[in-house]
């Protein structure tokens, strides 16, 4: 069958099965554009769920799923964790939000501090996005230097100072060693990308010679730690981190993702320190949440106590009790046997869908840092944005449906896919299996 076919095949028997889903994205997009989430919508529509459990979900059909996605990753431990559930209860007790501290933003403050080493303080906001952008404004204001210098593929959330490169069309992007800065979307301030110096992935020398050059001007470098949802090699991390350092330019690394590899984030993995950390995902327990920190120096330019500094972030929800609630009866199930128990599963995955890949003879690869994991499609090397976007992206839908229809639910293009807590063995070795059927059924 050709691929065509084979397309118009799978995506037909998908509506047949979910025609309630069907109905309710036809309702949405009348009122919202392209659905509730645009940017997740996957041909023919995107199912509606009606409730998940452990590492469960089921669609509005009646379809039940092993979930692989884990809300954008970060349901760590699953759906309705009794821990998680109980502790929004207990607070829900005592009120939604009352315009004062109730105590528990400290328990979680502690908690992130006392995991990782180079948080002396912390601050809460609504969602990654206002955290790397208070992160950015606190270099930005620290330094007196107006440039930031990102990663090319790296993303950090959707304001102006950041969209830029997050995946551009290589014949816009410039020189592998020196990439042009490329907005992302329309409409965004036009100098915004007058303040923005492109670093690439996987090459120390040319982020040491760019960062060298342009160091009088530097407010900072963010790092995200996977380029996309690629992750990037240990001496290149420390490389990126010793050469910030050696500059004098604060280095911001975006642990949004984090909290999925061990108790000390990305950053003990890695064994680096960087100034700022921003974090968000799993520190709300599945409920809105950001938070930045670091350094005492630069996080107390925020503290009003101690007279005008100039510097001033806060939010209506910011350090939301139900929010602090659920992100701390998260953190608390996150013991070092958790992540051994989800890295261990996610290591058998991967080894297990690569070898589907070969046994089929299909060029591809699985990777994961921790228990976050993307498959590509590719016959060449995977080291930076640019060679992911080589990747055959158009390979992904199908397999993607065809896992659906095994019972499988991933991120519908196959990369940033995570563990939960309650996943075992079973529901790994199923989606290995199911995973050589959907990729057979291609060829
Ligand atoms: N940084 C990274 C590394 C992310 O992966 C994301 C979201 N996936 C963000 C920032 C933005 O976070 P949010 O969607 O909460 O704004």
């Amino acid at each position: 069958m050709s691929e065509t076919r084979h397309l118009d095949a799978i995506s037909g028997r998908y509506s047949e099965a979910r025609p309630l889903s069907q109905a309710h994205f036809g309702r949405d997009r009348q009122v919202m554009p392209g659905g509730v989430k645009g940017a997740y919508y996957h041909a023919p529509y995107p199912l509606t769920m009606a409730r998940g459990e452990g590492c469960y979900l089921w669609d509005v059909d009646g379809h039940r799923y092993v979930d692989f996605a884990n809300h954008h990753t970060s349901q760590v431990l699953g759906h309705n964790h009794e821990a998680v559930t109980e502790a929004i209860a207990t607070q829900l007790q005592r009120g939604i939000a009352l315009g004062a501290a109730m105590g528990n933003e400290v328990e979680l403050a502690e908690e992130m501090c006392s995991r990782v080493k180079s948080l002396e303080r912390v601050r809460f906001c609504n969602s990654g996005t206002e955290a790397t952008l208070h992160a950015i404004r606190l270099a930005r204001g620290f330094t007196g230097r107006p440039k930031i210098a990102k990663f090319e593929g790296g993303y950090h959330g959707s304001h102006d100072a950041v969209e830029i490169s997050v995946a551009p069309a290589l014949d816009k992007a410039g020189p592998a060693e020196a990439p042009h800065a490329v907005p992302q979307v329309r409409g965004m301030a036009p100098h915004a990308i007058d303040e923005m110096l492109i670093l690439p992935y996987d090459d120390e020398a040319s982020v040491a010679r760019l960062v060298s050059a342009h160091r009088e001007e530097l407010a900072c470098i963010i790092l995200d730690p996977k380029a996309g949802v690629l992750p990037q090699r240990a001496e290149f991390m420390r490389s990126v981190a010793e050469t910030a350092h050696r500059s004098e330019v604060p280095l911001i690394l975006d642990e949004i993702v984090g909290f999925r590899v061990g108790t000390g984030g990305i950053q003990e993995h890695f064994g680096i320190t960087p100034d700022l950390t921003t974090f968000g995902k799993i520190i709300g327990g599945g409920l809105p949440v950001g938070a930045f920190g670091g350094r005492a120096e630069l996080m107390d330019l925020l503290d009003g106590t101690r007279g005008p500094t100039g510097f001033f972030q806060s939010g209506t929800y910011s350090g939301h009790p139900l929010v602090m609630a659920a992100g701390m009866a998260t953190l608390s199930q996150l013991t070092p046997a958790a992540f051994d128990h989800m890295n261990e599963l996610t290591q058998r995955l991967c080894d297990g869908i690569e070898r589907q890949l070969q046994r089929l003879g299909v060029g591809g690869k699985a990777v994961h840092n921790g228990s976050v994991f993307s498959i590509y499609f590719t016959d060449g090397e995977l080291t930076d944005y640019r060679s992911l976007a080589r990747c055959d992206k158009k390979r992904a839908q199908p397999v993607f449906l065809a896992l659906l229809e095994r019972g499988y639910f991933l991120s519908h293009n196959l990369g940033m896919n995570a563990l939960s807590l309650p996943t075992q063995v079973e529901h790994v070795d199923g989606l290995i299996e199911a995973f050589g059927e959907a990729v057979g059924a291609t060829l």
